[in-house]
């Protein structure tokens, strides 16, 4: 979800469709709206004298976008050997099935019932197709099957919706959890200061320049949100949706019920440190 917060570093404009790094080509999917800002990026990720490519999450089930997906492959040169999925959101993870029977290939996910075919895909895996070096990261919180792909040669990582180019995401109570959240925030940040990563993908909004910049503002954007929930509930709160008209009360309220979500896994983090009552 977004936010009237701006993040640190220079967003490359809006999102559009094009390259991003040497390795990584976006394509933007037709389905903007609040929730998904421009629309999906969908991510085409290849070893630039290779005629193998991969695919990020395909997007909502759109055959004018996987097409423009295909195309865009082809275009380079490349064929589409392999789907990854940072997570089984529909607007991220609804077209693979057809984007895989298209290109006659599988798709590999965290969770099992999104994959297709024998390959299972889990942290600390590393994609080698093409020649290519894209590590698997754990990124559990904004929902339990988050990963993100770190591209060491580009000195970039994939965030799926665990870093946005625009704004802050949702913790998808139950599924997404804060705890895990707030410690794959971590893991992204000691990525940008052990291992330089420079450049966030992500899979919605503009390319971010000062990942460690992002990773930052995330954390104490997740930091103060936290005290003003904790604050709602000494005020008197008794709800998550009375928390939600005190603490979002500048966000739109088309985005209250996704607010909701991340206030319900602010509750529990709260709850399971001891920090507030039993409610
Ligand atoms: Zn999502």
């Amino acid at each position: 979800m977004t936010d009237a917060a701006t993040l640190p570093g220079q967003p490359r404009g809006g999102a559009l469709s094009g390259p991003a790094t040497a390795r990584a080509v976006n394509v933007l999917a037709p389905n903007p709206s609040a929730m998904t800002l421009d629309g999906t990026n969908t991510w085409i990720v290849s070893e630039p004298d290779s005629d193998l490519a991969v695919v990020i999450d395909p997007g909502p089930l759109d055959d004018g976008h996987l097409r423009a997906v295909i195309d865009t492959a082809e275009r380079a040169g490349k064929r589409i050997a392999l789907t990854l999925l940072t997570h089984g959101h529909p607007d991220h993870a609804e077209g693979a099935s057809r984007l895989a029977e298209l290109t006659r290939t599988n798709v590999r996910a965290l969770d099992p019932a999104l994959r297709l075919g024998d390959e299972g895909l889990a942290p600390g895996d590393v994609i080698t197709t093409g020649g290519l070096e894209m590590r698997v990261v754990a990124t559990p919180g904004h929902t339990g099957d988050s990963l993100s792909f770190h591209l060491p040669a580009d000195r970039a990582v994939l965030t799926g919706d665990t870093i946005l180019g625009r704004g802050t995401t949702v913790v998808a109570h139950p599924d997404g959890r804060l705890g895990d959240y707030l410690d794959s925030l971590r893991r992204l940040r000691s990525l940008t200061v052990d291992d330089g990563i420079h450049v966030v993908l992500p899979g919605h909004g503009p390319v971010l320049d000062d990942a460690q910049g992002a990773v930052e503002f995330y954390l104490a954007h997740r930091a103060s949100r936290l005290a003003q929930v904790e604050t709602a509930v000494e005020n008197g709160c008794t709800t998550a949706s009375e928390v939600v008209a005190k603490v979002y009360a500048e966000v739109d309220r088309s985005l209250w019920p996704a607010a909701e979500l991340s206030v319900r896994a602010q509750l529990e983090y709260l709850r399971e440190h001891g920090l507030i009552g039993p409610g």
